[in-house]
């Protein structure tokens, strides 16, 4: 809704502006950005594309990605962004359920993309290669022929993304098309000014996977407020440090994941660099362990702001100054958005107790042709992600976990992430998951599975070690009984832990 008038008017007033720098330093500026969204938009129309079709797009954090989306958002068209990490079969999923008419796919990708099509009979007058492929449409020349200019009638297109499938098979998040011309949405605005983020000259770095829900509309935002927007893929950490030092980045949007290793680089890498003009550093999507987000902000400053939501809609932020006042919460209620937390028949808990975390969205959605799942993720108008937090005094959110990773043991509820903290902040160990596995006394027991730093040797030594370490900050029900350990643990690249894989993994039969 927001993207097509910010991105319009700097592109009217301030063409020559950088709007966005591409990984290998091609620089577009709004003037030649618009021209080419515009171009896009008549190309979409031209194929007989209408208000209500979907686009899907299979796109690295490239230039391409933004056009499709402020294309579709001023056609009135539905833009499916897919994870170009995800598998042959789990793409034709997508787009398949998604039933998008054309496909947008980096060349890089059109031999995965192309064999998920083949599986489900995806015609190739829809497939559209960026940086062309062989029996595809030419991106470059689909706009070459498009006269200049914008549509005669805008109309507001939408986003409808997909859930990252942490609980199950990712559903899609359809919201209504808005009526008329694409336009400012003051939620959105509120919501950005929350997180310290501002229209004007910033430097955002979009680092992070475009095609998930969070990085992708922030780094779309940031085209809307004038920002210039410096792409990069999956930077090292220390790149990561180089990039904001060389483009003097002053926004971004990161995940836990990150800072983590952030925090982890040796002194002298993390202290070499100069960080100083970072303003907002927002992360959202996984918890963060409350000791590396202390460190985080001790070595980028109280520039941290989180936010607690899912692809459906937010409901929380708060800054490092608040954080710092309250450890551990995800924040206070945003502008206009009310939180509640209920007990299993709906209504609320006393303050300070757990429940499921219900929120109210400025827009309705439905999980497009899931209307059971629907009806299910919502309860007196508002909606629940199926997770399980807690109300402070003062109305902070705590979050503790989702519901369907809760280790229910002897009766008594272990949060993971809570565990998974107490691991994480332990030198050795470079991420921790904690599952609940059957047991035939307690109906579930809780494992660590850990995945120790490089050089660190996994064993019973270690798993000594970190036993009396837990027993140092858990009491001791919560202490994990069995520790195992892993080269590297399931995470999305949008750094959310994958413990259903693990469960799975320890539930199959064996061979
Ligand atoms: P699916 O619904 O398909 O299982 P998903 O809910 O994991 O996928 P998303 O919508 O991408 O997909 O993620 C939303 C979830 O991310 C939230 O429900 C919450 O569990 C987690 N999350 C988001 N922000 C935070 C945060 N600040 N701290 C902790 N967890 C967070």
């Amino acid at each position: 809704m927001l993207d097509r008038l910010g991105f319009a008017a700097i592109a009217a007033t301030d063409p020559s502006r950088v709007a966005v720098l591409d990984a290998d330093g091609t620089s577009t500026s709004y003037g030649e950005l618009a021209r080419r969204v515009d171009r896009l938009s008549h190309a979409f129309a031209a194929r007989g594309l209408g208000p209500g079709d979907t686009v899907a797009a299979v796109l690295p954090n490239r230039r391409a990605y933004y056009e499709v989306r402020l294309a579709t958002g001023q056609s009135g068209l539905y833009f499916t962004p897919i994870g170009h990490h995800l598998t042959t079969a789990e793409i034709a999923y997508v787009v398949a359920d998604s039933e998008a008419r054309l496909v947008v796919a980096d060349r890089t990708l059109t031999g995965t993309v192309g064999a998920a099509l083949d599986e489900i009979g995806f015609g190739p007058g829809g497939r559209i290669a960026v940086d062309g492929a062989p029996g595809w449409t030419d991106y470059e020349q689909l706009l070459a022929g498009q006269p200049d200019g914008p549509l005669p009638q805008p109309r507001a297109g939408e986003v409808m993304g997909y859930t990252s499938g942490t609980t199950g098979r990712p559903k899609a998040v359809r919201k209504p098309l808005p009526d008329g011309p694409p336009r400012f949405s003051q939620h959105v605005l509120d919501f950005m000014a929350r997180l310290d983020i501002r229209p004007g000259r910033e430097v955002h770095l979009a680092a992070a996977p475009l095609y998930h829900a969070a990085p992708g509309t922030f780094s779309a935002v940031a085209l809307a407020l004038g920002h210039t927007v410096v792409l990069a893929e999956r930077p090292t950490p220390e790149e990561w440090l180089r990039l904001v030092e060389q483009h003097r980045v002053s926004v971004t949007f990161t995940v836990p994941t990150t800072l983590q290793r952030l925090v982890r680089l040796p002194a002298a890498v993390r202290g070499g660099h100069d960080t100083s003009s970072l303003r907002s550093v927002v992360h959202a999507g996984a918890p963060c362990p409350p000791e590396v987000k202390r460190q985080a902000i001790e070595l980028l400053g109280p520039v941290l702001t989180e936010f607690y939501g899912a692809t459906e809609g937010s409901a929380t932020a708060l800054t490092s100054a608040e954080w710092l006042t309250k450890p551990g919460s995800v924040g206070y209620p945003l502008p206009g958005t009310r939180v509640r937390v209920l007990d299993d028949d709906g209504r609320d808990v006393p303050t300070g107790e757990a429940g499921t975390v219900h929120f109210s969205l400025p827009t309705p959605f439905e999980y497009f042709k899931a209307p059971a799942k629907t009806a299910s993720a919502m309860h007196d108008g508002l909606f629940t992600a199926g997770d399980i937090g807690h109300l402070d005094d003062d109305g902070w959110l705590f979050l503790h976990d989702r519901r369907t990773d809760l280790v229910i043991s002897g009766g008594v509820n272990l949060y993971p992430a809570e565990i998974e903290g107490v691991l994480a902040a332990h030198p050795a160990v470079a991420d921790a998951a904690v599952i609940g596995v059957p047991d035939p006394e307690w109906g579930q027991r809780a494992v660590a599975v850990v995945q120790p730093e490089p050089g660190v040797p996994a064993g019973s030594a270690l798993a000594d070690q970190l036993v009396a370490h837990c027993r140092t900050a858990l009491a001791g029900y919560k202490v994990p009984r069995t520790i195992e350990f892993t080269d590297e643990l399931p995470r999305t690249a949008s750094g959310k832990l994958l413990r259903r894989e693990l469960r799975d993994a320890r539930r199959a039969p064996a061979p």
